[in-house]
């Protein structure tokens, strides 16, 4: 049998929570290993939205997303079946596709010192002897493991919950257009409906990114993605007109995804990051800065000899408050009693940002 390779510090998950924590850890001099089962650029179930929380997290790690083509936003318009709304951000945002956002990361991972294994996927892991066990059976024992795999489950150190019930999320890609680039210059426009919610903004090369979360017994009433759409078209008048201005991709979806769930505890040396310790509802547009700050946050500990019970612990109340906000901004959004009355809210001057900067776990 060939022995188990051996990694200081092991980090599951190239998304943005995995890529910050290794970049701050090899500028600090450590030599993390970082294994991400995509072989190369993808696109994600994400809205894309980054959110100034975001953006200066970012530019602390190095990562210059205007340079990367980042669209500025600055406004947040609000759609009903009714009417629609529009405020000013407190401070500017941005869209920004997944596949460009992570690859740069991990490029910014490789380029401060992480080794990065591409195109490998983590089987199982086995918390008390901290060992995973890769795809080709291969195992790599590890001092201290860092779990970022997002919202997917890793066997042996799965976070319990049980999804059946939790929100699916879907998204294609809208083709440019000249109509599109008009409506949705400078904005992130949220279409809110009952059962969910839709994102809709522009990406770095004049495409746009349509990202919606749903209800899962709303997606099976009207039975799959596609007839859910041609639903959503009449009773959104303005999604069938951005639907109209363009040419949809095909969809993608992720199902389960566990809302206002946060990891409380964890096991020893076992440092739970991103949406592996916080998922905050996407209607707030804060997941990833979450996972920046968790990684951050992971890597200051391991950096500083805090013991992973600890970093969890801290970390699991910092997202307490922003969580919660978002939970009741979504259960607003999704139900006709809530929606009304938040749109006339969202109109008023200075109520969207103090929302905005309730939900924001720090920039
Ligand atoms: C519908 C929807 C819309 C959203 N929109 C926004 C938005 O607009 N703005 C925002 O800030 N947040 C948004 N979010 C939240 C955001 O997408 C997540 O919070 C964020 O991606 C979490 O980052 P992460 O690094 O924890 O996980 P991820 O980004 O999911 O990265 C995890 C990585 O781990 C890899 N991986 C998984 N399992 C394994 C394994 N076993 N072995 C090796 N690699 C593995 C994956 O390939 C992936 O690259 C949205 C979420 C949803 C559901």
């Amino acid at each position: 049998m060939t022995p188990a390779r051996r990694a200081e510090i092991l980090i599951v998950g190239g998304g943005p929570a995995g890529s910050s924590a290794a970049i701050a850890l090899a500028k600090a001099g450590r030599r993390p290993l970082l294994i991400e089962r995509s072989a190369g650029p993808h696109d994600k179930v994400c809205g894309g939205f980054l959110g100034w929380d975001s953006l200066a997290a970012l530019a602390r790690l190095g990562v210059d997303t205007a340079a990367l083509g980042a669209r500025p936003i600055s406004r947040l318009r609000l759609v009903s079946s009714r009417h629609s709304v529009e405020a000013r951000l407190p401070r500017a945002a941005a869209g920004l596709s997944r596949r460009t956002l992570d690859e740069a990361m991990l490029r910014g991972a490789a380029s401060a010192g992480a080794d990065i294994l591409r195109g490998r996927t983590v089987k199982a892991a086995d918390p008390e002897r901290l060992s995973v066990r890769l795809d080709e059976g291969e195992s790599i024992e590890a001092e201290l493991l860092l779990l970022a795999t997002g919202k997917h489950e890793l066997r042996g150190a799965a976070r319990g919950r049980d999804t059946s019930g939790d929100p699916v999320g879907i998204r294609t890609p809208l083709a440019r257009s000249a109509a599109l680039n008009r409506a949705l210059d400078g904005v992130i426009e949220l279409h809110l409906f009952d059962g969910g919610y839709g994102g809709l903004l522009l990406q770095e090369d004049g495409s746009a990114n349509l990202c919606l979360s749903v209800a899962r017994a709303r997606l099976k009433a009207a039975g799959g993605v596609d007839p859910l759409i041609a639903e959503l078209k009449e009773e959104l008048p303005s999604l069938r007109e951005r639907l109209d201005q363009s040419e949809a991709g095909a969809w993608s979806a992720i199902a389960g995804v566990p809302y206002g769930w946060r990891a409380k505890a964890t096991e020893p040396n076992l440092y739970r990051l991103g949406d592996q310790a916080a998922v905050i509802a996407s209607l707030a547009g804060d997941g990833i800065a979450i996972a920046l700050a968790s990684g951050r946050d992971a890597a200051q500990a391991v950096i500083g000899g805090v013991g992973a019970e600890r970093y969890q612990q801290g970390f699991a109340s910092r997202a307490a408050r922003p969580i919660a906000i978002a939970e009741a901004l979504r259960w607003a959004a999704e139900h006709r009693a809530g929606r009304e009355p938040m749109m006339t809210l969202a109109a008023a001057p200075l109520l969207p940002g103090l929302a905005a900067r309730l939900t924001r776990i720090g920039g």
